[in-house]
């Protein structure tokens, strides 16, 4: 087995095809930067590391097309972890599944648009992050916008679905505007440096198309121009024409003092930096936003999980060929720290995932006589700097007859059916031969999902309960989804 093939294969079948532009942006508006508000630069409190629920939204067309590899999203968090080690601020994958599969071809096209769409998909508890194909195109930024921060009214996150990795810094950069960071040279946006232009030495004193002071070296106006943090030097947008994280150019501010701007700062338009880095004062004004009125709601008492993951999980019996092609049974060596496996299959053409909190899967969807590359990391809420294990097998063609329902594993026995509409309850036996993780959901007659949770069917005979409270009357479907497959049964409510 070739590793670079797989590799390769993964990364092929990824929904986004990157277009190059002339310079890539942040569609971060100045007036939202504006509207950041001024905060003292003297740090409230900061006495351990705060963990900030992340809500990441991997938007999808109707079909479910253009979705980045899972593995992707795992990197993004890695990437955002590291680049926010010493503000004392960490994030986690926060809300069920980790993440919010949605599938609405209009935040996928335009969430500038559809902002309407967007706000029904938010969560209330976390910093949200739409990662879309498109962001918008700006009349005035002149690029490609990688990603943008709405401001304190709408306050989310979009990015381009193409830049989440662990090779660039849009998350970390859109995420400083998030906590009340300006752009190093907030001000330069619409008009970058030009000597031609401006002059060597700087021949004004306001940034141009705007009313922002030029920062001066002498730190004379640190507090009020540009981004009103004092430790990043001036930057008259140099990265926007910069070929990469270089900067030679000797230019003088308006009193003739030579500029040392600060390539590798995060709110910089420098790009491919090895490495980029937020001053103490960012820090600073970062950790106050955090404990502001307006971030209470990702203050939580939650503690995540962040044990760390050193060991790589081993395929136990892989087969190289499964004759089963509709049953096919992976199992790999479970590692200490991971309290989930993201689990992805490819063709070369299709992509699936799950996410298993056990160390196997029984995939019930694959075709007959093809190769198949699987890929296996492991993984919790917090840590995800992982590798991974990739493997391949074959299918073959032979159609196994167990699937869903007339589960020989377990039976479901509904106490009462009908169930009345004011029943507190709807509740059943489940009567089981083994233990094994579940998924309880409950659908509507049109197929809403209305209630879900995730169990431990054990040995033996067990009662549960799903609240029936706010139900309509009519026909709903019950299923207890697992490894082994979907048992269903209907439950009528009058
Ligand atoms: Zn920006």
């Amino acid at each position: 087995m070739n590793l670079k093939k797989i590799i390769l294969l993964f990364a092929l079948i990824q929904g986004s095809v990157v277009n190059s532009f002339s310079q890539d942006v942040c569609g971060t508006s100045l007036e939202t930067q504006e509207s950041l508000v001024s905060q003292p630069n003297v740090l409230r409190q900061r006495n351990s590391t705060v963990y900030v629920p992340l809500r990441m939204h991997m938007v999808a067309d109707n079909e479910g097309n253009g979705l980045p590899n899972i593995s992707k999203l795992l990197d993004q968090m890695t990437r955002l972890n590291q680049d926010y080690l010493g503000t004392g601020i960490q994030f986690y994958m926060a809300g069920n599944g980790f993440f919010n599969l949605i599938k609405d071809i209009n935040v996928y096209e335009d969430p500038s648009v559809n902002v309407q769409d967007i706000l029904g998909y938010k969560s209330s508890t976390a910093l949200n992050v739409f990662v879309t194909k498109n962001t918008y195109e700006s009349s005035n930024d002149g690029g490609r916008i990688l990603g943008y921060y709405t401001g304190l009214g709408a306050d989310h996150i979009v990015m381009l679905n193409s830049q989440l990795s662990n090779t660039n810094n849009t998350l970390s950069h859109e995420v400083g505007h998030f906590f009340n960071l300006r752009h190093t040279f907030f001000g330069w946006e619409r008009e970058p440096y030009s000597a031609a232009t401006h002059g060597n030495p700087l021949s004004i004193r306001i940034a141009p198309q705007s009313s922002i002071p030029v920062e001066l070296m002498d730190k004379s106006n640190c507090s009020t121009a540009a981004d009103q943090v004092c430790d990043t030097p001036p930057d008259f947008n140099f990265g926007f024409n910069a070929n990469g994280c270089n900067f030679t150019q000797q230019i003088r501010d308006p009193n003739n003092e030579l500029v040392v701007t600060q390539k590798e700062n995060q709110m910089s338009y420098f790009n491919n930096c090895a490495k980029y880095l937020f001053t103490e004062g960012q820090n600073t004004r970062m950790n106050n936003s955090l404990q502001s009125a307006s971030r209470s709601y990702i203050r939580l008492p939650y503690i995540p999980t962040t044990t760390p993951i050193t060991q790589l999980p081993s395929f136990i019996d892989l087969a190289a060929v499964v004759p089963t092609y509709n049953n096919v049974f992976i199992q790999w060596t479970p590692v200490e720290g991971a309290t989930n496996y993201l689990v992805e299959f490819t063709d070369g053409r299709s992509y699936r995932y799950a996410i298993q909190n056990g160390s196997s899967i029984r995939a019930r969807d694959l075709e007959a006589n093809k190769t198949y590359f699987v890929r296996v990391r492991a993984f919790n809420e917090y840590f995800t700097d992982t590798r991974t294990l990739f493997g391949t097998f074959k299918t073959g063609n032979i159609l196994s007859s167990v699937i869903n329902n007339e589960n020989d594993r377990f039976s479901i026995d509904l106490l009462g059916n009908p169930i009345n509409k004011q029943s507190e309850f709807i509740q059943f036996n489940i009567n089981s031969t083994m233990s094994f993780p579940a998924a309880l959901k409950l659908y509507d007659m049109n197929g809403r999902l209305i209630h879900i949770e995730s169990t431990n069917i054990e040995s033996g005979s067990s009662l549960f309960r799903i609240p029936a409270t706010n139900l309509n009357t009519g026909l709903h479907i019950l299923a207890i989804e697992s490894e082994y497959g979907i048992t269903t049964k209907k439950i009528l409510i009058n």
